[in-house]
């Protein structure tokens, strides 16, 4: 995937990095580590510090000095998640900020404005994010309205492009559907018609069973032409990450790698390490064995236990640099393995170690 910050090998996992910065992780540590894409919440970023404020500034990759590419979502799903008082209409979301309460609306238009002043790389279109599961009928309103809104979102950054010249940005269309297969198939369908450079297969991994997560990747990604590049939002667990690959995804992200380490919670490559447990009391081995990280090579799960236990914020940064590291290294192996017509092999390995359990 070519963008105007660099080249990106696909299958990729983008770190979150929320409010322009991906918590714990310096922008150094991020290079060093391979990543090549984050991705940054426009909900947190418009509420603060502005985006006219960041635009002022330079931009996103500017103000935060990243120079890889960053991908924003649209903010839709932070509105249904965070906000207050959020009122759906035709329109868009009325909403009040979780930070002072003050009311905006967020509108199809409005969100494709604030990414284009961010100025990411990939821009995201707004869609209705509903609870799950959900009733056919109420799938089926929010799918007509997320192809409305993406309608919306692409005449109003196809006329910038018009007035302001080709932005260096790609708008991605998002397939909803809830865990309707036929759904799914008509949102890929009626976004199609919109030309997206590349889609997203949104409302997924919400708590429905992970067989069901790949059978609705797998019918989008059927209709989805397999030259643009396909995103499945917000998943997923260590051992599940090549199961969507195989599925023919190119591109996610998702909170747990930094949220989980932040919660003396570790992956490694023989499962999940709970670094607070009294069994690493005097455990002078790396956090994995195996891992090439920084951290694993200089520093024992015993210190690391030691620094949680003493609360001291060096055991977040340390666990973060680590799980992240671990994400994009899995990608690494699964772009590995796909060159060597082994992905099957090696998503069933990963599985069969991670039911196993960490020494
Ligand atoms: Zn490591």
């Amino acid at each position: 995937m070519t963008t105007p910050h660099g080249v990106i090998e696909t299958p990729v996992f983008m770190p979150v990095g929320t409010a322009a910065t991906v918590k714990g992780l310096r922008q150094e540590a991020l290079e060093e580590m391979g990543a090549r894409i984050i991705l940054a919440n426009t909900y947190h970023l418009y509420l603060r510090p502005g985006h006219e404020l960041v635009k002022k500034l330079g931009g996103l990759h500017a103000f935060m000095s990243w120079k890889n590419a960053i991908l924003t979502d649209s903010g839709g799903y932070q509105v249904f998640s965070l906000a207050e008082l959020r009122k759906i209409t035709d329109e868009g979301v009325r909403f009040r900020s979780h930070l002072d309460g003050s009311e905006h609306l967020l509108t199809p238009e409005k969100a494709a404005e604030i990414q284009l002043a961010l100025g990411s790389d990939i821009a995201m279109v707004l869609d209705e994010c509903i609870e799950t599961p959900a009733p056919r009928n109420v799938a089926e309103a929010a799918l007509r309205r997320t192809t409305i809104w993406a309608g919306w979102a692409r005449r109003y950054f196809q006329e910038y492009a018009k007035k302001n010249g080709e932005p260096a940005q790609w708008q991605f269309g998002i397939v909803q559907g809830a865990t309707f297969a036929d759904l799914r198939r008509e949102s890929a369908r009626q976004l199609l018609e919109l030309d997206f450079p590349g889609y997203a297969v949104g409302g997924l991994a919400v708590g429905e069973p992970h067989e069901m997560t790949c059978e609705m990747a797998a019918e989008v990604t059927a209709l989805l032409p397999k030259e643009r590049p396909r995103y499945l939002m917000g998943v997923g667990r260590p051992e599940q990450i090549a199961d969507y690959v195989a599925r023919g995804i190119d591109m996610m992200d998702c909170v747990l790698p930094t949220r989980a380490a932040r919660h003396a919670c570790l992956y490694t490559s023989e499962g999940k390490v709970l670094i607070k447990n009294a069994r690493y009391i005097e455990d002078k081995r790396p956090i994995d064995p195996k891992c090439k990280c920084s951290v694993c090579q200089r520093y024992t799960r015993a210190y690391l236990r030691h620094l949680f236990a003493a609360g001291e914020i060096t055991a977040a940064i340390l666990a973060t640099h680590h799980n992240v590291w671990f994400y994009l290294d899995i990608m690494r192996q699964i772009r590995d393995a796909i060159s060597f017509g082994q992905l099957e092999n090696f998503a069933a390995e990963l599985r069969a170690r991670y039911e196993a359990g960490p020494a």
